[in-house]
């Protein structure tokens, strides 16, 4: 029924001379979605908007879907464009258009309006209230309530007009392609899809790592990391992910150290590994799914002596959110029901009774000199061995 929709942006809108890079990465992104999707389909910037247009038939629920994903659009609106933008005409296109929606023209509506044609010989304010007249003059059970209205009506003049009036609710956020790049530290639980999601949603790629160990965490295990990866790349698109064979690194530090320091320990051994992986493929900081004194190995004195061992800085968007908090953003990406799967995590596998819960920095760094015998070859080797899979949902 439509072939066109207009979307909204909202903060890009104010980035002053950097604008056409927002809008040019925001016009790229869409295209990029949209290729998946059966059909054919042009995007063109146009005055504070994006159009874009369809030519042919096309999957209605997928486009708007696609669509709906992309960082940096605010709302997606199915329009009809009318090319005779002469008063008379827009008139009867508008009336059409309402008797072509609405099966019954009983409910209450507002007529909005936005003229980008300042030479246009009616202002805004007098489209609204005249062509709210004629729709009435045409459909006399419409009534107008200009405070509730069920139905908003916009009416937008450009070069050429526009009508519509359904409205869904795009991601918001910033372009992709517009704030570098980050490493995620991926696991299989609910907190790291959710913040990698936070922080691609400012504009940033990601790219992740996933400390696998085998086979004390297995396969199936892997593959739920892999599913999220994918689930979390609809939104985010391609998502490198780096799989690092952590099993000796840990059976070691298992050996050599004290066991209540392990988690600590192998924390800040996977904060190393992937920050180097984040300098050899130009990415600019590392995101992790932790929130203060959610578990032992995220207190503060814990996150201290995690974040000890990292130059980059590290992003933490869950930082401050409680634990429900992060399942309502799991829940409305999508990642939920997937990192409730129940499979093993690396983590769990040696932890201690009772792990350190305020670590000292002086003995954990004296504890780890108990690996220097071997651990600089076991993480070389982990990054010799590491697999690389591209995903992309
Ligand atoms: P999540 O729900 O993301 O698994 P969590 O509540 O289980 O988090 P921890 O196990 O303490 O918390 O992990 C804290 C963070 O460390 C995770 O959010 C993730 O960013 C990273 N992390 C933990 N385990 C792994 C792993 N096996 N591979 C990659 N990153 C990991
Ligand atoms: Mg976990």
């Amino acid at each position: 029924m439509y072939q066109a929709f207009l979307l909204k942006y909202a903060e890009i809108g104010i980035k002053g001379k950097n604008r056409y890079k927002f809008e040019n990465a925001l016009c790229e992104q869409i295209r990029c979605r949209l290729a998946k999707i059966d059909g054919e389909f042009e995007v063109v910037r146009e005055q504070g908007r994006i159009f874009v247009g369809a030519h042919g038939d096309f999957d209605f629920e997928d486009a708007v879907e696609a669509m709906s994903r992309v960082f940096g659009v605010s709302a997606i609106s199915p329009v009809e464009v009318i090319e005779d933008k002469s008063w008379e005409n827009l008139v009867r296109a508008v009336g059409d258009f309402v008797e072509k929606q609405y099966d019954k023209r009983d409910f209450t509506f507002k007529v909005k309006s936005r003229r980008s044609d300042k030479h246009y010989p009616l202002t805004s304010p007098e489209i609204c209230v005249e062509m709210g007249g004629r729709l009435l003059e045409r459909f006399p059970e419409l009534s107008v309530d200009v405070h509730h209205p069920e139905v908003y009506i916009w009416v937008e003049v450009r070069e050429k007009a526009y009508v519509y009036s359904r409205v869904y609710q795009g991601a918001c956020g910033m372009p992709l392609g517009t704030n570098g790049k980050a490493m995620l530290l991926l696991s299989g639980g609910i907190d790291s899809p959710a913040a990698g999601y936070m922080i691609a949603k400012r504009g940033v790629y990601i790219e992740a790592v996933y400390f696998h160990a085998p086979p004390y965490t297995s396969e199936r295990a892997k593959q739920k990391v892999v599913d999220l990866a994918r689930l979390v790349s609809r939104y985010t698109g391609p998502v490198r992910l780096h799989v690092i064979n952590f099993t000796d690194i840990q059976m070691y530090i298992y050996e050599k150290c004290p066991h209540e320091e392990l988690t600590i320990i192998m924390r800040r051994y996977m904060m190393r590994i992937a920050e180097t992986l984040a300098l050899e493929s130009g990415c600019l900081g590392l995101i992790t799914g932790e929130s203060i004194g959610q578990v032992a190995s995220q207190t503060m004195h814990s996150l201290m002596a995690t974040n000890d061992v990292c130059n980059l800085p590290v992003y933490r968007p869950l930082i401050g959110f409680d634990k429900q908090d992060i399942v309502d953003i799991a829940e409305r990406i999508g990642t939920y029901e997937t990192s409730i799967q129940p499979y093993e995590d690396c983590c769990t596998i040696f932890v201690a009774k009772h792990p350190v819960t305020k670590p000292n920095l002086d003995i954990i760094r004296r504890s780890e000199q108990r690996l220097v015998e071997r651990i600089d070859d076991m993480v070389k080797a982990a990054l010799d061995t590491m697999e690389t899979i591209d995903i992309d949902a």
